[in-house]
């Protein structure tokens, strides 16, 4: 089969690889119908990720048709549409039994796939723990409607919404509208927030998250379009979707006593906590990757029509052109590219 393949910072290649097989009985095989590329896939091609090695088939978000299961496999069959999960959860250990697979403990368990498991961009994919990863697509639902399941929007409702709590007339800020702020956006509504503010430094990003934001500034104006819309107290929620110090650190500039800030970023270096200012507020401070526990839940807030994350996708791709999807992505501040779709 063809696979995307990572040979080390700044290098990959759309190569032949051997078919994946069944190595344990809990595994099912995923012939890939839809992938698409993530920010951490950038990451590890920067070399920022040190757990994934060289040789490894990159991607952890897919859609696919399962086409063959271990025999400890009860929940998907053969020829099932399914959704990949971006988190495999043995079910066994201490935080998959306290609902937390995130921090899966076992060693093909929480992210693995396309970090220390060979991943989704490629023509198939062996899935561990296939019951607890897979999730079953609805007939009447198609693949680019809950593809970003597998992870962002999953990240954005459990490690923004949910960790951030949300509530019925907060005023939310996001800080960094590329899809994994957009997703936190888009699962926020579900929560009727009274204002959404989206703050990113392209004007072209801003432009695109008014399409779920009330208000979308530039950095150096959240502070004010944050204390007009609170009366000068801080946001209720700050959720940090970038993964740098600046933006964390201004997360915890925007909140109110008591206010909540969640951090969904990849962060490759130390942010300062200033303690100073924040000592006596009374804010939380999250940080996570997600559980993947609400695609179900999710599933159920795109079939009833609540959530529509198909307006992400901003490019369209064969399999063969998945070098060219990269290129796309990579240069998104020119190409204005949010989600590239790959159609296997
Ligand atoms: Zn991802
Ligand atoms: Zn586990």
């Amino acid at each position: 089969m063809k696979a995307l393949v990572y040979h080390g910072p700044g290098q990959k290649r759309w190569e032949q690889m051997p078919d994946p097989s069944i190595l344990k009985d809990t595994d099912a095989i995923v012939r890939i119908d839809h992938s698409t590329i993530c920010g951490t896939d950038l990451h590890i091609l920067k070399g920022h990720v040190p757990t994934t090695e060289p040789g490894r088939i990159l991607g952890h978000e897919a859609t696919g048709t399962v086409v063959e299961v271990g025999r400890g496999v009860s929940t998907v069959e053969k020829g099932d549409r399914v959704i990949c999960s971006c988190v495999s959860s043995c079910g066994r250990c201490r935080f998959c039994r306290a609902g937390n697979p995130g921090q899966c403990l076992d060693e093909e368990g929480s992210w693995v796939l396309g970090n220390t498991v060979d991943g989704l961009q490629a023509e198939f994919a062996r899935i561990p723990f296939a019951d607890n990863s897979l999730n079953k697509i609805p007939d009447d639902l198609t693949d680019e409607q809950v593809i970003y399941l597998s992870d962002i929007l999953a990240t954005g409702y459990e490690v923004g919404v949910m960790l951030g709590h949300v509530q019925p007339g907060d005023v939310v800020v996001v800080v960094g509208t590329g899809p994994i702020g957009l997703s936190t956006m888009l699962a926020a509504r579900l929560f009727s927030p009274a204002m959404l503010i989206g703050v990113d430094p392209a004007a072209s990003r801003r432009e695109f998250a008014l399409k779920y934001a009330d208000v979308a500034v530039a950095p150096e104006d959240a502070a004010a379009a944050v204390a007009d819309a609170t009366d000068g107290l801080g946001a209720d929620v700050a959720v940090e979707a970038v993964g740098i110090p600046q933006t964390f650190e201004q997360c915890c500039e925007l909140i109110r006593p008591g206010g909540r800030v969640a951090n969904i970023g990849v962060h490759g270096e130390p942010a300062h906590l200033h303690l100073e200012t924040l000592w006596a507020k009374q804010i939380t401070i999250t940080t996570g990757i997600p559980d993947c526990r609400a695609i179900p839940t999710l599933i159920k807030a795109i079939a009833s029509g609540r959530m529509d994350p198909s307006a992400f996708t901003t490019h369209r791709y064969g399999l063969d052109d998945t070098m060219e999807a990269y290129d796309t992505f990579e240069r998104a501040a020119e190409t204005n590219a949010m989600k590239v779709l790959l159609k296997h």
